[in-house]
């Protein structure tokens, strides 16, 4: 189902607003560098708040900092065990993200090859602007859903509106976050 065209004017006609979410405190409960499936807590209305987008025709889009990879922490291959697991036990429940971005890097990495700074990695745009080069994205009608500045940051760079989400339910969160932007029109 992924479309890998580039965003041309001859495929706006399977266009689409997205949904970014960002994971850590939007998703699951942020516990600080979160990569084992014991650890994940899942916020109250994820599955809820994806599968409502999922049934409006949206795309779902994961943006999410992975720094612990650049500390050692934990591997991206450990990293894409969990999203794997994640994705199943979101589709047990009726929704798909349609891809996650990750980024792995940070300018203080202690593993070498992922110390670097990174367009990617929130507040900068960079995992946004690759979904909207990955898939067809209405981007005026698309938003971001975060729990620090940086995330809304990105957003804004990306050109996409940005909610803070204040913990709660995520479902509930985010029908008022597409009412805002409705409204708001
Ligand atoms: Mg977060």
């Amino acid at each position: 189902m992924a479309n890998t065209s580039q965003n041309t004017p001859d495929n706006r006609k399977d266009a689409r607003p997205a949904l970014f979410l960002d994971r850590d405190g939007v998703i699951n409960v942020d516990k600080g560098y979160v990569s084992r499936i014991e650890d994940f807590v899942w916020i109250d209305g994820a599955a809820e708040a994806i599968a409502a987008f999922n049934a409006r025709g949206w795309w779902v889009f994961v943006v999410t900092n992975q720094s612990g990879v650049a500390y050692g922490y934990y591997g991206e291959a450990e990293m894409a065990k969990l999203h794997a697991w994640m994705s199943a036990e979101l589709g047990a429940r009726g929704a798909r993200i349609d891809h996650i971005y990750h980024c792995p890097y940070h300018v203080d990495g202690k593993v070498e090859r992922y110390r670097r700074d990174s367009y990617d990695r929130k507040p900068k745009p960079g995992m946004l602007v690759q979904a909207m080069t990955d898939y067809p994205v209405i981007r005026e009608r698309s938003f971001l859903i975060g729990d620090k500045e940086t995330d809304l940051e990105a957003a804004r760079a990306a050109g996409v509106a940005g909610f803070l989400f204040p913990g709660g339910d995520l479902a509930s969160f985010a029908e008022w976050a597409l009412a805002d932007i409705d409204g708001g029109r």
